[in-house]
């Protein structure tokens, strides 16, 4: 099987041209590559490899960018809930709520975390298509802003749940406004046959049904069409465009609506796509929703998080392979699952000053993983590695470590904050009893016996 080098007229983009559109990261003649003020070697020699690097200035400013994207939109009265799902980072987290981000959670434990975090339950979404009995008397008993509902089967479950109680559940009905995001297969979630939301057109009925049911406070609409998404505006415009019309319909019919979720998926460019920019997402919304006065919400993870972090790893050995240069790394797919799971591209940096001006030639990098989807990138351009050489993964501040698992017995890697000169262990690397801990043998299996 021989790699598919990327055409000659599609070069990768250098490492300049990455470093460029990078501004946390820089490269100094003696300290090589650089996280704000702090250089990768740096953090190697204190916490080893690999580590999950996250740049606080950077998710500040990107939480700022978007922020004023909406302001100057006339949108200033949006909130912004962090896809906690991109980066459950309690530190990244509180970094965020400081800035004044709310959460988006899908499960029990992304609650927990936000909440950990100190973001306030008035500012906490919860979405997603399976939320249990559990997680839904959670979200009520901490009396979060509102569910976000996924179906009628949901809807009635919520209503007996909080009548039960005694509450009412704020909820949001996400409606699934069959477009096309065009990203990813695995990520698009606004087509009619994806698993997410309930059609457009079920959705006054099932709306007035939950005006009418017990313990349920309909608080508006809510919308979620895709991730990573880079193709450009027309789907997001398409899908306000019809909630703005279920909005209008809703009203007419003496409906209550508070506000509407615009979602998340803003995507980035991670090689050099033309990603989009917030300003074109919240022209976007103010052209489908505007007009409605109503406050809109919106749940970005990858954006804001996914450049503000990398995966610094060492290289174990180049291997030279029959027809390939291998860069083998300490990091795997257990860690970074994009390139496996998604055909994802990133960026990888040498760390070294010296190894950004050496001669470069095509390798797979690739880690310990026994399979061969474990592969970060084929015919790369990069110098030759000697064991021990750092390099960075970029762009891997979301789902990066989230996706992350212990496959192969692999421990959790360590994750570290930077902010300006300091920096520090946020969570630490998980040992080999944490690994194994939790596992017990059974009675019958706890005296060896010999074999047949
Ligand atoms: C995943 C998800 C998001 C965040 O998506 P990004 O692409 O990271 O911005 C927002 N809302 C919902 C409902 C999601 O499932």
């Amino acid at each position: 099987m021989t790699a598919p080098l990327p055409a000659p007229t599609d070069p990768d983009p250098s490492f300049a041209e990455l470093l460029a559109l990078r501004p946390h990261l820089t490269r100094h003649a003696f300290d090589g590559l650089v996280m704000e003020e702090v250089p990768f070697a740096r953090i190697a020699e204190t916490v080893g490899t690999p580590t999950w690097v996250y740049s606080a200035g950077t998710l500040r400013r990107r939480f700022g960018a978007l922020r004023r994207a909406l302001d100057d939109a006339g949108l200033a009265a949006a909130t912004i809930h962090f896809a906690v799902k991109a980066n459950p980072n309690l530190a990244v987290l509180r970094v965020l709520a400081a800035a004044g981000a709310g959460a988006d959670v899908v499960s029990e434990g992304e609650l927990r975390a936000a909440r950990a975090a100190g973001i306030p339950a008035s500012a906490i979404v919860f979405s997603g298509v399976g939320k249990t009995e559990r997680e839904i008397r959670l979200a009520l008993a901490e009396d979060i802003l509102q569910l976000n509902a996924e179906s009628a089967e949901e809807v009635e479950a919520i209503s007996a749940i909080a009548a039960g109680l005694g509450r009412t559940a704020r909820v949001a009905l996400r409606v699934n406004p069959d477009v096309d995001a065009r990203t990813h297969a695995k990520i698009t979630t606004g087509r009619s046959e994806n698993k997410f939301g309930v059609a457009i057109s079920d959705a006054p009925a099932l709306y007035a049904r939950m005006a009418a049911l017990p313990g349920i406070e309909p608080v508006g609409v809510a919308v979620h069409i895709g991730s990573q998404i880079t193709a450009g505006m027309a789907a997001y415009r398409t899908a306000y465009a019809k909630v703005g019309a279920l909005v209008r319909e809703l009203r007419a019919a003496g409906l209550p609506v508070a506000r509407v979720d615009c979602g998340g998926g803003l995507g980035i460019p991670y090689r050099d796509e033309p990603a989009p920019l917030p300003e074109a997402l919240a022209g976007a919304i103010r052209v489908g929703l505007g007009d409605l006065g109503l406050p809109v919400m919106l749940e970005p993870g990858r954006w804001i998080a996914g450049p503000a972090g990398v995966l610094l790893a060492s290289v174990v050995r180049e291997k030279r392979g029959a027809t390939h240069r291998f860069v083998v790394v300490d990091a795997g797919m257990n860690d970074l699952v994009r390139p496996a799971m998604y055909e994802a591209w990133h960026g990888i940096l040498p760390v070294a000053p010296e190894a950004l001006v050496a001669p470069l030639s095509p390798a797979e990098v690739v880690g310990p993983v026994c399979e061969t989807g474990d592969t970060f990138a084929r015919g790369r351009a990069l110098p030759a590695m000697q064991p021990g050489a750092l390099v960075a993964f970029l762009d891997a501040g979301a789902y990066g470590a989230a996706m992350s698992s212990t496959y192969n017995a692999r421990p959790l890697a360590a994750e570290v904050l930077v902010d300006g000169a300091r920096f520090a262990v946020v969570r630490d690397r998980q040992g080999y009893d944490a690994l194994l801990a939790g596992q017990r043998l059974p009675a019958w299996l706890a005296t060896p016996e010999p074999g047949p």
